[in-house]
């Protein structure tokens, strides 16, 4: 079934939503099953982050950061067969964009405008053709508002923050670590949904999916589903 499908390599599927809903393990899977490529948009301002933080650009600077500075971070994404390869300088960064420090700054760079127009091109580029799978903050509303499907992942913070201390290796994490971990995650969500450029936000036509109750094969599987319905 084709019906409603816009590109020519199979529809885009932007899956939006909150730090640790589970966005970029879903769209891995969901792409894995339909044969696509998954586009995990984080990545991307997380190597520019980890590339203006080793190159030694001050937190309190990147407000004035520039097009060719952002150039010359050396920031690439290359494609592959199920996803794409994070360089910084030709060096392969996929372990080191996911570390504490990172993650405690990512949405300081992700608020810079500048930043974001930077990105864009090779965002949009990279689902030109469709038959992607792109997760992020504001890929249904500002990257892709052509998505043939659009959903909005949701969980209870709590949940959010145990899923991502079990990802991270803590078999059983004490109420104490998911305290903090919720908080860390809550302070991501604060920055990214207030910021004034491209804010996380739920798109008119998206489809709410609170996963907090269900398991992931269901919750992959539900999204199968619909990206099957509209011709992927
Ligand atoms: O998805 P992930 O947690 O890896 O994203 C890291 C950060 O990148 C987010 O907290 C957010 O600040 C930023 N981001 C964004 N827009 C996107 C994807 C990520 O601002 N489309």
């Amino acid at each position: 079934m084709t019906e409603g499908r816009r590109h020519p390599d199979g529809i885009i599927i932007a899956l939006d939503g909150p730090a640790g809903s589970g966005k970029s393990s879903t769209a891995r899977a969901v792409a894995s099953a339909l044969g696509y490529r998954h586009l995990d948009s984080g990545a991307f301002y997380r190597a520019i982050t980890w590339a203006a933080l080793q190159a030694g650009i001050p937190a309190d600077a990147w407000d004035g950061l520039t097009s060719a500075e952002l150039d010359r971070l050396d920031v690439h994404g290359h494609p592959g067969e199920a996803g794409y390869t994070l360089t910084v300088g030709g060096a392969e960064v996929m372990r080191e964009i996911r570390s504490p420090e990172v993650n405690a700054h990512v949405s300081r760079m992700a608020a810079v405008p500048a930043v974001r127009t930077w990105l864009m091109g090779a965002l949009r580029e990279a689902g030109a053709r469709g038959g992607l799978v792109a997760d992020g903050r504001d890929i249904g509303t500002v990257v892709f508002p052509d998505a043939e499907l659009k959903v909005y992942l949701v969980a209870d913070p709590k949940e959010r923050a145990r899923r991502r201390l079990l990802e991270q290796g803590l078999a059983s994490p004490s109420p104490e670590d998911v305290e903090a971990e919720a908080a860390r995650l809550q302070g991501r969500d604060e920055i990214d949904s207030t910021r004034a450029v491209a804010p996380l936000a739920r798109a008119g036509d998206a489809v709410e999916l609170d996963t907090t109750a269900l398991d992931f094969a269901h919750q992959v599987d539900a999204i199968v589903r619909m990206a099957r319905a509209r011709g992927g």
